[in-house]
């Protein structure tokens, strides 16, 4: 089994490549924003709950994200048997340690944090030009810089917080699908070492 978080900014390629991962290494996917989005979508209370913090660019309670993570791992045992590609989870210090405890819980581990790092004009620039054709209520100017302003407040400590665990990899996240991608399967190989 081999367990990693897929990490950066909103716009850094996160499930683009993660498709590649998911191709490559056979690990179950989960997205949280992809969870979120289909409660919306669905309109569930958790949904309507969820919607009101997405389109203002502001994460969902800790505590709440939390149960909802333990909740699909709980209802994909049988998927994940390979591993799982966590994406857009955690997004806070306070996230990063529950994970480790759900894990735990499970007999599982974290192998590795692929952090892609890109720079604010790209991931901006990015994002604009998904969201004409995303039809994401967040992928709008406005939400898109409190995005950035809540990743680099809450998100972005995580990095240190994995350097220390020893489990970051740092991959440039600029440069095309094919040569990112290669850069992902070597830091794989040498966490898999
Ligand atoms: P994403 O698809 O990963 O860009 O997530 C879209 C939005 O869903 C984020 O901007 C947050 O509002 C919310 N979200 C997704 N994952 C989390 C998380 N781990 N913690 C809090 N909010 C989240």
């Amino acid at each position: 089994m081999f367990n990693l978080v897929i990490f950066g900014g909103p716009g850094s390629g996160k499930g683009t490549q993660s498709d590649l991962l998911i191709e490559e290494y056979g690990l179950f996917h989960i997205s949280t924003g992809e969870v979120l989005r289909d409660q919306i979508n669905r309109g569930t209370e958790l949904g309507k709950i969820a919607d009101s913090f997405i389109s203002g660019g502001n994460l969902i309670p800790d505590d709440l994200m939390v149960s909802i993570l333990g909740k699909v791992l709980d209802e994909n045992t049988d998927k994940i048997a390979n591993g799982v590609i966590f994406d857009g989870f955690p997004r806070t210090i306070e996230q990063a340690k529950a994970l480790t405890t759900l894990l735990a819980d499970r007999n599982m581990k974290l192998n590795v944090v692929i952090g892609l790092e890109v720079n604010d004009e790209e991931l901006t620039a990015r994002l604009i030009k998904r969201g004409k054709d995303s039809g994401r209520s967040d992928d709008n100017e406005e939400t898109i810089k409190k995005r950035l302003q809540v990743y680099h407040n809450q998100t972005s400590p995580l990095r240190d917080f994995y350097v220390n665990e020893g489990l970051y990899a740092k991959i440039e996240g600029c440069g095309t699908i094919e040569e990112i991608f290669a850069n992902i399967k070597s830091a794989v190989a040498s966490a898999k070492k």
